[in-house]
């Protein structure tokens, strides 16, 4: 049994020193991803480049995080800065990847975990930066849950569908509702697409937890930036610059798909026994 060998603790801790690097160096794809994916550009030609010199980035400038500490954040052509973004998702990768890796070791669950972990990193990057959510990346994701549950051993298919329904569908009710209301539309239907995706592969348990986190990240995230706005109009140095993506912004009452997405991967982590024990306590 061959099986047994990679439950060794040198092999388990090598692995996860792999699973580490292996995340660092997807969380430097997803970087690319994040800032193309919105453009329309392709994500795999042409090589990265300097955004403002067009100075190519070469391979030892390429290595994750440490290249951006070695630079010192800065471009090595014409020393504009690299945002903080690019280390931090790299960091945030590695680490996702690690305990994803400790929690489900060498197994055929591994790689959906990773595609999944991978997904909401840049869901929510892009969602962040751009206030979009593509439907390249939700449509597949739906897609890759699916089949999760339809290969490896231990899950049911039907209840990743059942999860994808009620997922959409709670979010679509919670839109509805919130517009008849407030007449306003608090998320968008990229939401409704991510919960979807969630739904998928953690099933409908974990949903309702989701939406909390979700909910709460979304609200204190609100009341967070109005009182940031607030500060910044009593200042009289607000423009309409300022306000950024302007309407399509303010379309989006309460910013919700970056705590999905957080929600989705810390509900990830915890299994469906614990959330009945806490509901039944
Ligand atoms: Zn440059």
């Amino acid at each position: 049994m061959p099986e047994l060998y990679l439950y060794h603790p040198v092999f388990r801790q090598t692995f996860a020193v792999f699973a580490f690097l292996l995340g660092m160096m997807v969380g430097s794809f997803l970087n690319v991803c994040i800032y193309r994916i919105p453009a329309g550009k392709s994500i795999v030609y042409p090589p990265s480049g300097c955004p403002l010199c067009g100075h190519a980035i070469r391979w030892y400038e390429n290595i994750p995080v440490l290249s951006w500490l070695a630079l010192r954040g800065r471009c090595s052509g014409c020393k504009a800065p690299i945002s903080i973004q690019y280390p931090l998702v790299e960091l945030l990768t590695g680490f996702l990847f690690l305990m994803a890796y400790i929690e489900w070791n060498l197994s055929i669950d591994l790689p959906f975990i990773f595609i999944y972990l991978a997904l909401l990193i840049v869901i929510a990057g892009i969602d962040i930066k751009s206030q979009i959510v593509p439907h390249v990346l939700t449509i597949p994701g739906i897609a890759c849950g699916l089949l999760y549950a339809y290969l490896a051993p231990g899950h049911s298919f039907l209840y990743a569908v059942a999860g994808l329904f009620i997922g959409g569908g709670a979010l679509l009710l919670v839109i509805v509702t919130f517009y008849l209301v407030t007449k306003k539309i608090g998320m968008g239907g990229g939401d409704v697409m991510i919960l979807a995706m969630i739904g998928s592969y953690v099933g409908p348990t974990k949903l309702a937890p989701v939406l909390f986190i979700a909910s709460l990240g979304g609200i204190l995230f609100f009341f967070a930036m109005r009182l940031l706005s607030g500060k910044r109009r009593i200042a009289g140095s607000i423009t309409a610059d300022d306000i950024k993506g302007s309407e399509h912004d303010l379309d989006r009452v309460i910013y919700f798909g970056p705590f999905l997405a957080l929600g989705g991967a810390i509900m990830l982590f915890v299994s469906d026994d614990t959330i009945i024990r806490l509901l039944t306590f």
